[in-house]
């Protein structure tokens, strides 16, 4: 529907403050009280970030710890009570720098993460909150542990005396109906008595709280393009 009297304004661009307010607005509305959205700000400038803070986001991810490292110390400054959620792949070489920033780490995905994350968290006193993140399409090139590994990682954390992870976390592949790798994720989860579930971008939040999210990550929809 085109309204013609509007079009005969001058154009007047959108300020991002507004903008970003009427998109969070709108996403709060489309989830409801059933997930909490994580504002997803890799290739996002911190002023943008800002805005949203402001706005009352409280969850943030990146994916890259280095790139979480230009902003978000000086943010996590001046605003303490923010959740850093990683939601990018962890190598071994990056767990103390990780855990030295990041509240949630949601890709933890074999058993030596699983056990660095634990003890650089003792070592340098920091309460954190883990995810497993299931590869549910199994591809070769994606983080995550296959589906039929996840029981031996469960159980290797029970062995091991680490704290439980709060939930699972996937990255259905690119390109493919999302629905089964939800319904997988929340089966696993289930199975083992793991209460949140990680799941859904923008192009596919939607079908992620139908089969369940309690955590939705969202960036362009959000944001929009990035850098
Ligand atoms: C980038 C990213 C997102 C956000 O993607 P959008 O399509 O921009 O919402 C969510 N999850 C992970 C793991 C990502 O890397």
């Amino acid at each position: 529907m085109v309204n013609h009297l509007k079009n005969k304004e001058p154009i007047k661009a959108d300020t991002p403050h507004g903008s970003l307010a009427t998109r969070l607005a709108t996403l709060q509305q489309q989830v409801g009280s059933q997930a909490t959205i994580i504002g997803v700000t890799k290739g996002q400038p911190t002023p943008l970030i800002e805005e949203a803070i402001a706005l009352g986001m409280t969850d943030f991810g990146e994916n890259k710890v280095q790139e979480a490292y230009g902003k978000w110390p000086e943010l996590k400054q001046r605003h303490p009570h923010i959740r850093l959620h990683l939601i990018g792949p962890l190598q071994s070489n990056k767990v103390g720098e990780a855990v030295g920033l990041f509240d949630v780490i949601q890709t933890v995905d074999r058993e030596k993460i699983a056990q660095m994350v634990a003890d650089e968290a003792a070592r340098q006193h920091r309460r954190l909150v883990t995810f497993l993140q299931v590869n549910t399409g199994e591809e070769p090139q994606k983080a995550g542990v296959a589906p039929g590994q996840l029981d031996a990682l469960v159980r290797f954390h029970g062995d091991n005396s680490l704290p439980v992870p709060l939930g699972l976390m996937c990255v259905p592949p690119a390109g493919e109906n999302p629905a089964p790798h939800f319904a997988l994720l929340a089966k696993l989860a289930r199975r083992h008595g793991l209460q949140e579930l990680s799941m859904g971008m923008s192009g596919d939040f939607a079908t992620a709280l139908r089969f369940g999210a309690t955590y939705v990550r969202i960036g362009t929809a959000l944001f929009g393009p990035r850098a």
